[in-house]
């Protein structure tokens, strides 16, 4: 039964030490117990499904892993939530993110790190980490998460399940708590590509609330066909720069030979602005996150610091509720909108930006799909890299560019380095999630 079903979770995941929750809602037995009863035809019905804490869930708290939201619980569902209840979903707990998203390895939570759960003493990856452990560990069978520069395809990688970057406007972010709103996309992750497409067909589609939602409806599971002969694959050498493991490379190179093998060709393409796409990333999402950040100020809702007037109370809220990262972001994003610095800083980086689409468009008119390694390396050591941000921020150096074009991106399991994951990207043209998941779905 459904009810047994959601137990054999809930018991998991309180023994667990992964930390991959940041709420578990037990009363979701009710929500299973009401299926078993009364019955449901939805795809999902009685699947329990976990969320990412900045999705907003009726009655369950949604902190974005940040003290500032502290006792914060949503009066209602994100669309995404609402898609997945109609179709019988439930709602089984919150999970662990960096604070606001910001991060690649969930070790800025309020709550404290998730584990890898290959190797505890390693990060899961970010932001969406406790979705991606989750799954890993069994301990949801699906998850969404959301990604504005990698944060549902970088915790994949490192945890071994799949995870989809939707194309812009793919997936109506009603209800998402924005970081960065023109990059950003909620995507699902699973254990295998059937659970994301079935994922994708509930929560894609047209919403009035989000004014970047297209009216397009896309069948995600007619994709799941196993023949990839004739595709043509694009490999961006630029991919495979500085830093990358010989380890990563290796299975990555293996992964596209196995497509060969299958019936596709290969070749290389050049996109000559990725060195740039790193540094207008972090100033277009440091730019829109000050400017999104600015609704937290202790008046309405979430943590309120002790002050004799608003002035004070809003300064020491946010200086008390917010963590080093969120701030920094908050300052640097300030600081490049500035009179005298927006031409400098912003808009420049939005003219890089356009340049990186029109790699990614030259590019995809000659292929069907691109294929790199999602992370240049294999999961690092939790405290290895949070004291030194640039380091971090390095680490996205293949997620960010798709985030700044929009197109979709999946990645996908495809070897291990001392006991620890790997995963291949493939990149596809907008609107076109089709043609990836069918490549994905052929591959694993
Ligand atoms: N690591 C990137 C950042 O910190 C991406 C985060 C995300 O996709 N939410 O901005």
């Amino acid at each position: 039964s459904s009810e047994e079903v959601l137990n054999s979770y809930l018991e998991k995941i309180n023994k667990s030490k992964m930390n991959g929750y940041s709420t578990v809602y037990d009363e979701a037995v009710e929500e299973a117990r009401d299926i078993d009863k009364n019955g449901h035809n939805g795809i999902l019905a009685g699947v329990p499904v976990a969320v990412k804490d900045n999705i907003s869930t009726d009655g369950i708290p949604t902190t974005c892993c940040s003290r500032i939201l502290e006792g914060y619980t949503p009066p209602y569902d994100a669309h995404v939530v609402e898609r997945l209840k109609s179709e019988g979903a439930i709602v089984i707990g919150k999970t662990n993110m960096d604070e606001f998203a910001m991060g690649t390895s969930t070790e800025t939570s309020c709550y404290g790190p998730t584990l890898n759960p290959w190797d505890t003493g390693k990060v899961p990856g970010g932001s969406s980490g406790g979705s991606a452990a989750v799954i890993a560990a069994d301990e949801a069978p699906v998850s969404l998460g959301s990604d504005t520069g990698g944060s549902v395809r970088c915790p994949a990688s490192y945890c071994g399940v799949v995870g989809l970057k939707p194309t812009y406007g793919t997936v109506s972010r009603y209800g998402l708590i924005s970081y960065a709103n023109s990059l950003e996309q909620i995507g699902p992750l699973a254990n295998n590509v059937s659970d994301v497409a079935i994922m994708m067909d509930v929560i894609g589609g047209h919403d009035t609330r989000d004014s970047t939602s297209v009216s397009q409806k896309t069948n995600y599971q007619n994709a799941l066909k196993d023949d990839v002969n004739g595709l043509k694959i694009g490999i961006p050498e630029e991919y495979f720069g500085e830093g990358i493991y010989p380890e990563v490379e290796e299975s990555v190179w293996n992964a596209i030979h196995k497509f060969e093998d299958m019936g596709a060709t290969w070749e290389k393409v050049s996109m000559p602005n990725t060195s740039y796409a790193l540094s207008a990333y972090y100033i277009i999402a440091m730019s829109e996150a000050s400017s999104n950040l600015a609704r937290f100020d202790g008046t309405r809702y979430g943590y309120r610091a002790d002050g004799d007037n608003w002035h004070v109370m809003a300064s020491r809220t946010r200086a008390q509720g917010f963590g080093t990262e969120v701030q920094r972001r908050i300052l640097l994003g300030t600081y490049a909108l500035s009179a005298g610095y927006y031409d400098k800083y912003y808009l420049k980086a939005l003219k890089v930006r356009t340049l990186v689409k029109q790699d990614f468009e030259n590019a995809l008119s000659n292929v069907d799909v691109l294929m790199t390694p999602t992370m240049p390396t294999t999961a690092f050591k939790l405290g290895e890299k949070i004291k030194d941000p640039l380091s971090l921020y390095l680490a996205d150096v293949n997620t960010v560019p798709v985030n700044l074009a929009g197109v979709p991106s999946i990645s996908v399991p495809c070897g291990f380095s001392d006991g620890l994951p790997i995963g291949l990207q493939i990149i596809g043209k907008h609107f076109n999630e089709s043609t990836i998941l069918q490549a994905a779905y052929s591959f694993e």
